[in-house]
């Protein structure tokens, strides 16, 4: 399932060949996915020139002259991939939804097996008025997303500190793996009650959700060309966690293996959560 630094990824990917182009065509090949495309989508997208792209949580919106934005969602299985004009045309992809060429002829198409994904179009004076977008909390990359915002959020708040970070009105964004990778590194327990972060464990936190995204997404930029992968898909990349999906083997915080207990793996609100519970309190 992509997280934010895979949704940086591919919204980089777009912009870096899709900014100042023109869609010459858009074409849908189904009227919905999670939810119902908004009637006119593709007749809105044609003739529109592309403007600039934002990311808001893990949600890509692609700002049109046209005044609009098409909000994209990946959901759990979504990936865009892109095709320059000097290459041959693609077969077309299974359970490709969503197909747009530019007046060059770059091709770009929205593919989601599960149909968990989504495409709306909204006005861009309003991006931030959409239902989906309306309650987000702050951006974690954002400077004002700093240890005193982040206490604020959580002070009196009895769930686990997980779940408190997995919550979209506390922080945009954050999926389980990075709320793994970012406790692990802050050396925080994910059972501890939200309410005992604030202050400085906060602190500690902070520059470790920071990192943990800022160094995913640098992995991304780096082996990738232009955020390209060869086959033409977008923002994907492999990446080695810390924890996450490490279950059982010693984590590189201990002393060494004899000293980890080895790294353990529970399941808090029907995620997994990957942890070290000898270091994470
Ligand atoms: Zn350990």
């Amino acid at each position: 399932m992509p997280e934010l630094p895979e949704v940086e990824t591919v919204m980089r990917g777009l912009a870096a060949r899709l900014e100042g182009r023109v869609i010459a065509r858009a074409a849908l090949a189904r009227g919905d996915l999670r939810r119902l495309i908004p009637p006119g989508f593709a007749e809105a997208l044609t003739g529109a020139r592309v403007t600039g792209f934002r990311r808001r949580g893990k949600y890509i919106l692609m700002r049109l002259s046209v005044g609009q934005s098409v909000l994209i969602h990946l959901g759990m299985s979504g990936r865009m991939a892109i095709h320059s004009p000097i290459e041959p045309p693609p077969d077309p992809a299974k359970h490709e939804h969503l197909v747009m060429i530019t007046a060059e002829g770059w091709r770009i198409g929205f593919i989601d097996p599960r149909r968990f994904g989504l495409l709306d179009l909204i006005p861009t004076a309003n991006e931030d008025a959409h239902p989906l977008l309306r309650d987000m909390g702050p951006e974690p990359l954002d400077a004002a997303f700093d240890a005193k915002a982040l206490s604020l959020a959580l002070t009196g708040r009895r769930t686990p500190i997980k779940a408190a970070l997995l919550d979209q009105r506390i922080v945009a964004g954050l999926g389980n793996i990075y709320v793994s990778e970012a406790l692990f590194r802050a050396g925080i327990s994910p059972r501890r009650l939200a309410c005992t972060i604030p202050g400085a464990r906060a602190a500690r936190l902070i520059p470790e959700i920071k990192a943990t995204l800022t160094e995913a997404i640098a992995a991304g930029g780096s082996s990738l060309r232009d955020y390209v992968q060869p086959d033409g898909e977008l923002g994907y990349f492999q990446h080695a966690w810390k924890v996450y999906g490490r279950e059982g083997e010693a984590c590189e915080r201990c002393p060494g293996p004899s000293a980890c207990p080895g790294i353990q793996r529970m399941v808090q609100a029907g995620r997994s959560t990957f942890f070290c519970p000898r270091h994470q309190r």
